[in-house]
């Protein structure tokens, strides 16, 4: 899957870096100094290298947990994110990361330790507060769990850390190694749902929304805490009965005593980004329709907007 790796000098002999290089034995391997002289360069063709992105190991030096943007959030005070990983191996028509970057390879920062430290630093500066920390941001957190390892190596730290959640944003299936340990507590593996239809118009290569409810019937069943994310909420004539059906499908499946949290958003996108996406899709319809741009983001009409969540929300209680 994976044809060329291109490998940090300074991370060569990392331990993580050799097990990725073993799991791809006849990858190219082409070295260089920083991640951002293959990542960065302006004039990629994001859709080309989408079809066959390569894998960049790198080290992340700093800014490894960020503060959440404003009103991101599942009910602590404290909010941080981080990123493992830069990019996605599904390509739903919606996502931001598109907009954001330049390229469509996949970056991985094999540094995980330091991605620890500082987590553990940030939860025992707030140590009579709940700290909440969202992966899933810049990436899938689940979808490249098996060349990664990621869950794996970040579930015994939350266990240790009695303040700090961790919530997993996924649309995959690769929910095997959750499912080898003992589910940890304070961690939310949190699943991003839409309609089945228009899953399949606009989400692709992301498995099917039966598979997803599949996962997490299994987290489920093993004890794992779980979260429904209907997140961006997409308009189409009949959203109403779509999101209906939706939420009957969900709910025929998962025990609300299963759930940390259910939370709605709207689709929005930077202005910026949202430009550029709609250059690169000319015919995706998804762009095409009524929109507003306000205070620098694309969004739908904030009439639509507040009807969307008024009769999800009415719908979901
Ligand atoms: S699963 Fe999430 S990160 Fe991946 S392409 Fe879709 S929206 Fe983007």
């Amino acid at each position: 899957m994976i044809e060329t790796l291109y490998i940090e000098e300074n991370i060569r002999r990392h331990p993580r870096t050799e097990k990725i290089c073993k799991r791809f034995p006849t990858a190219r391997k082409i070295f260089c100094g920083r991640y951002g002289e293959v990542f960065n360069p302006k004039a990629q063709n994001f859709r080309l290298q989408k079809q066959k992105p390569a894998l960049i190991l790198a080290e992340k030096y700093n800014n490894r947990v960020l503060p959440a943007p404003p009103g991101y959030g599942i009910g602590a005070q404290h909010n941080y994110y981080f990123s493992h990983m830069l990019n996605c191996v599904y390509d739903c028509r919606y996502c931001f990361l598109q907009g954001m970057y330049q390229s469509a390879h996949y970056v991985l920062f094999v540094n995980y330790e330091d991605f620890k430290e500082d987590i553990s630093q940030l939860a025992r500066q707030s140590a009579l507060q709940t700290v909440h920390f969202f992966s899933g941001y810049d990436c899938d957190s689940l979808a490249l769990e098996p060349v990664t390892g990621f869950a794996e190596a970040f579930m015994p730290l939350f266990d240790t850390l009695p303040n700090a959640w961790l919530e997993l944003r996924s649309k995959s299936t690769q929910v095997r190694s959750l499912l080898k340990i003992p589910p940890v507590p304070r961690c939310i593996v949190a699943f991003s749902l839409t309609p089945n239809s228009i899953a399949q118009a606009i989400e692709y290569k992301a498995p099917s929304v039966n598979k997803r409810i599949e996962a997490m019937v299994k987290l489920q069943q093993q004890g794992w805490t779980l979260g429904l994310r209907f997140d961006p909420l997409i308009y189409q004539t009949g959203y109403r009965q779509l999101y209906q059906q939706l939420f009957e499908q969900v709910f025929a499946r998962i025990r609300p005593d299963s759930l940390h949290s259910v939370s709605l958003g709207v689709f929005r996108l930077p202005e910026k980004y949202f430009k550029k996406m709609a250059r690169m899709y000319p015919q995706e319809k998804l762009f095409a329709g009524s929109l507003q741009i306000k205070q620098g983001m694309a969004s739908y009409q904030t009439t639509l907007e507040q009807e969307m969540l008024q009769s999800c929300s009415e719908m979901l209680l």
